[in-house]
């Protein structure tokens, strides 16, 4: 067992503040890094040290592997804690960290390896009592034999690319005379956008909710599951909202939904923090998606109604720790919910926004979190992902919690860019989400982006006019996948 003195966060914004906040509860000393952009940026300040790896882009600053290491080891640092996104779920990177002597607080590099690939990830868990979409295991390698199954499936099916993320590489195929074209579409697609045309079809469910499971295991072979979180209010297949716990699993469905995730996490040996994903359908079925292997971006619903520091025990399992809580002393306390604050603009289709914030007041009390990384004044660089902050709530139950997000929305001040705070209004008004029975297509279905204007007074309108002039956007995309 190694005591971890000092951490390097190869991250930034939010999730590295959130970092250095349980690092310094735990006596860790803390190295950030920087791009030029981000120079300003608190989790600079907060750290104990902070190296500058380079411009703006994260190809010259945020994804340099071997700068990393070398700054790790003329700092002496003991470990590396990756945040999401970014180099989080990058196995030759964490190779190397651990050649070098460092500790990677996350999984083996072949847990990562397993999970990074969809089909690999139905094969190791396949053999672990972890429910399957109905579909195929192997990529399709003859339409006539897949056409079979597909029918055999029913209609409509998915066609997914193995390699895919963020939401892209999937084609619904609503019926046989389609199937062909559809196929090789999504073939050449999956070729140019990831390099791999290795496909799969999957039967699609058609009123489906995304619920995920959050695990812990340690080195000794302990697991246990911290809950669900329910993720479907989502816009372009991302989550936008999230609460925990999800309305719609009984003590039953929940007991079995956390034994599978620990199955497909035992099915890769994995160890730290983890999430299993899985599709939720109307007869209250659910199927294994994916397992990210990192700490995600919605973690603090989690961390709200079990009242455990994830981070911390990140860190405690990568220092080789056993896991001292048995899922029978983990209790679901109240209700959380989390609202992510992206500088998008939902009158627009949530294109992203860029500018300064040139008012920002952050809403305070009792069961109010802001997770953020930026000040008054500061600009949202264009390198980055456009998320301004997590604003996450916890009270005695959904109703409270609902009640008191809406409060917190309103008591958050924020001029200059465009938001999702209002969109959140929205949502937590509408009777679908109020009667906690709603499915991934809650925006597409129901979202006016005129119906926003009500929650605005004519001086917010106006404000909200007048920093709306034409912007460009240019985002690096692909830096964030699927968090
Ligand atoms: P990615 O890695 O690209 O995010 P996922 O497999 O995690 O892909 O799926 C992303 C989203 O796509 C899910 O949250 C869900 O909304 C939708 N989805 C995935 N598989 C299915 C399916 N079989 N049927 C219906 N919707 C699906």
């Amino acid at each position: 067992m190694k005591k971890i003195q000092k951490i390097l966060i190869a991250n930034r914004g939010e999730i590295a503040l959130r970092i250095i906040r349980t690092c310094k509860q735990m006596n860790i000393k803390t190295v950030a890094i920087y791009s030029e952009a981000d120079s300003s940026s608190p989790h600079v300040s907060s750290a104990d040290e902070a190296v500058l790896m380079g411009p703006g882009p994260s190809i010259q600053s945020y994804l340099l592997q071997d700068k990393i290491i070398a700054i790790c080891k003329e700092k002496q640092v003991d470990a590396i804690h990756p945040g999401y996104g970014f180099l989080s779920e990058n196995a030759d990177f964490c190779r190397k960290v651990i050649e070098a002597g460092i500790i990677f607080i996350g999984p083996s590099p072949e847990a990562m390896e397993i999970m990074g690939s969809k089909l690999s990830a139905k094969n190791a868990v396949k053999h672990f009592e972890t429910p399957l979409v109905p579909g195929t295991d192997e990529p399709i390698s003859d339409i006539k034999v897949a056409k079979e199954i597909a029918s055999k499936i029913g209609y409509p099916i998915l066609i997914k690319a193995s390699a895919g993320g963020g939401g892209k590489g999937m084609r619904i195929v609503k019926e046989e005379a389609e199937f062909e074209e559809q196929m090789n579409l999504a073939k050449s697609e999956a070729m140019s956008s990831f390099g791999d045309d290795a496909c799969f079809i999957e039967k699609y469910v058609t009123s489906p909710r995304h619920i995920e499971i959050q695990i812990l295991a340690d080195h000794h072979g302990n697991c246990v599951y911290v809950f669900e979180r329910e993720c479907s209010i989502q816009r372009r297949h991302q989550k936008v909202i999230e609460e925990a716990p999800s309305s719609i699993l009984t003590p039953e469905i929940r007991e079995k939904m956390g034994q599978a995730a620990i199955n497909a996490a035992r099915s890769c040996n994995y160890t730290n923090a983890g999430t299993v994903e899985f599709i939720f359908d109307e007869d209250k079925n659910f199927y294994f998606l994916e397992m990210n292997t990192r700490l995600q971006v919605e973690h603090p619903v989690s961390e709200m109604i079990s009242g455990l520091d994830l981070v911390a025990w990140q860190i405690k399992i990568a220092e080789g720790h056993p896991l001292t809580i048995k899922q029978e002393d983990l209790k679901i306390n109240g209700h959380a919910i989390e609202l992510r604050v992206y500088a998008e603009n939902p009158r627009e289709n949530f294109v992203p926004d860029i500018g300064t914030l040139s008012v920002y007041k952050r809403p305070e009390g009792e069961g109010v979190r802001v997770d953020d990384g930026f000040e008054e004044g500061m600009s949202i660089p264009i390198f980055y992902d456009p998320m301004i902050a997590k604003l996450i709530v916890h009270a005695e139950n959904r109703n409270a919690a609902i009640a008191k997000l809406k409060e917190a929305i309103r008591a958050y001040k924020i001029e200059g860019i465009a938001n999702t705070l209002d969109f959140g209004l929205f949502v937590l008004d509408h009777p679908q989400f109020l009667s906690g029975n709603y499915d991934t297509h809650f925006v597409p279905n129901f979202f006016k982006p005129e119906w926003l204007d009500g929650y605005l007074t004519k001086d917010e309108q106006d404000i909200l006019a007048s920093f709306m002039i034409a912007k460009r956007h240019v985002f690096e995309q692909d830096t964030y996948r699927d968090l």
